[in-house]
């Protein structure tokens, strides 16, 4: 199969380091006291009354009024009611250039004829789910096992959290062993157990409130881009009921806001064959984003078992699922391919692989492949980025921009670029401190880009689809000179 990745040029990860240690060793800049006050005033009390309206009476009945981590915006979250395209509306009529795209699926941007003509036939058809087979389920795991060569079997369940959770326990099942190791920073969805290292390397169970600390007995992890740490800590457990599995977000924590040198995964990979422990690739943002084959055709790396999620539904409810070789996911099916006697590892879900998301998955998956929507989403990125860099030099800005084809960064503040240093736990609260107060400017900078209307993703991240043209992508760089124009060092 020809292969057309998003990715052109691959970010050179020390430089980037580098440029990352220069930001945080700096001031706040953020966006002025005054422009900000302006943005309030002219903007946000004038042309958002129906959403300030409807958020202030979700507030009562909806904790924190929104729903989800990606809604919570400064001064207050705006009520969205249409999705086109490139473009999203909010309820008072405001028009947006969306980079959030859903937090990644929409690589053909929101709501595309050919998909959603295939959803609303299978809906007059037989409706959104029946509980039993739909062709569609085998439909999309072919289609995907097609795409990508070391899926021989794939499950679909409901959430990238969801396969996260069933790869560690087939992981366990399939290699009797006991540790976890993550990479520091990445972020595996919610569940229990991974919610371990989150946000900050190094932050163990610190950023994991609600969960008891005796949960993470058998989870661990090593900073990221450093193969020595992972080795140090594959070799300890080998006394320790041995590792099961090494879990992977193949550009890096937070989709690679801290980007990884570019053989990394294969590090990786050899450290886990030495050791015995399954490779666990976290493709819930990178499938089907980076290219048909995901990351891991990219890198040429092989994982044991993969974890889909966003785009195999195409924005579409029920997002997730695993896939790998048959050896380790036929602890799915115990009973029926595995014999009586092989343990199963528990999975489920009402509206696991229900029509609707296999429909809508599948037809994606081909919509993607057919217009070449990979590609194009990351020649947009490049453009993004490219345009980007050019008004941080020009305004003379500490910020670092950077991008892995379709998925670009705008760091201001840095605050991922921390990390908590046990070994001088007395540095500690200053550094959740300090990445606290960055993180309110990361929040100013998202209101001033949503003010002159850009979506993105918590102000740091922006999401490319194949629905932008380059005149979108230039008029959106002017809606940021704006921005930058007004950003000044904070004291
Ligand atoms: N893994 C990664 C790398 C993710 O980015 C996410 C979600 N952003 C998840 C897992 C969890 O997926 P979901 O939100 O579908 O549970």
């Amino acid at each position: 199969m020809e292969q057309n990745y998003s990715i052109t040029n691959y970010p050179n990860a020390s430089e980037i380091d580098k440029q990352l240690d220069a930001l945080i060793s700096k001031p706040i800049y953020s966006i002025s006291e005054g422009a900000l006050k302006a943005y309030e005033s002219n903007y946000y009390a004038q042309k958002c009354v129906k959403s300030k309206e409807m958020i202030k009476m979700a507030q009562e009945i909806i904790p924190g009024g929104v729903q989800h981590n990606l809604a919570f915006n400064y001064p207050f979250p705006l009520v969205f009611t249409k999705a086109e395209g490139a473009y999203l509306y909010d309820i008072d009529g405001n028009k947006y250039y969306d980079f959030l795209q859903a937090g990644g699926p929409t690589i053909l941007g929101s709501n595309p004829e050919e998909v959603r003509s295939k959803v609303i036939e299978l809906l007059d058809d037989c409706g959104p789910s029946t509980g039993l087979f739909h062709e569609y389920e085998y439909k999309i795991a072919m289609k995907i096992s097609e795409s990508i060569k070391t899926v021989e079997m794939f499950r679909m369940l409901g959430s990238g959290t969801e396969a996260c959770m069933a790869s560690i326990r087939v992981a366990r099942l399939a290699t009797g062993k006991k540790n976890i190791i993550k990479m520091g920073g990445a972020y595996h969805g919610w569940s229990d157990q991974l919610a371990y290292g989150i946000r900050i390397p190094g932050s163990k169970w610190t950023q994991a409130h609600g969960v008891p600390r005796y949960i993470f007995k058998h989870t661990q992890e090593f900073f990221p881009n450093d193969l020595k740490d992972l080795e140090r800590k594959l070799r300890w457990n080998l006394l320790k009921g041995g590792t099961a599995a090494v879990l992977i977000e193949p550009l890096g924590p937070e989709s690679g806001t801290t980007p990884l040198d570019k053989d990394f995964n294969k590090g990786v990979e050899a450290l886990c064959r030495k050791y015995g422990a399954l490779l666990i690739f976290d493709e819930v943002v990178t499938g089907f984003r980076v290219g048909m084959s995901g990351a891991q055709g990219y890198f040429g790396v092989s994982p044991d078992l993969t974890i889909f999620g966003k785009v195999v539904a195409g924005g579409y409810p029920g997002a997730g699922g695993l896939g790998g070789k048959k050896e380790y996911m036929k602890f799915l099916s115990a009973g029926i391919a595995g014999g009586a006697k092989q343990k199963k590892a528990l999975v489920g879900g009402t509206m696991a692989a229900n029509p609707l998301s296999c429909v809508a998955g599948y037809h994606t998956l081909c919509e993607i492949e057919r217009t070449g929507a990979i590609k194009r989403s990351g020649e947009m990125g490049d453009r993004l980025t490219k345009g980007l860099q050019a008004l941080i030099e020009k305004y003379n800005l500490p910020f670092v921009a950077f991008n892995q084809g379709s998925i670009c960064h705008l760091e201001t503040v840095g605050t991922t670029h921390y990390s908590l240093n046990w070994k001088k736990p007395w540095t500690i609260p200053q550094v959740i401190k300090v990445t606290s107060e960055r993180k309110k400017e990361m929040e100013h900078m998202g209101a001033a880009y949503m003010a002159e209307g850009i979506v993105t993703l918590a102000g740091s991240r922006l999401y490319t689809s194949a629905a932008y043209t380059e005149e979108m992508i230039d008029d959106v760089l002017v809606r940021f000179e704006k921005v930058f124009k007004n950003v000044t060092q904070k004291v």
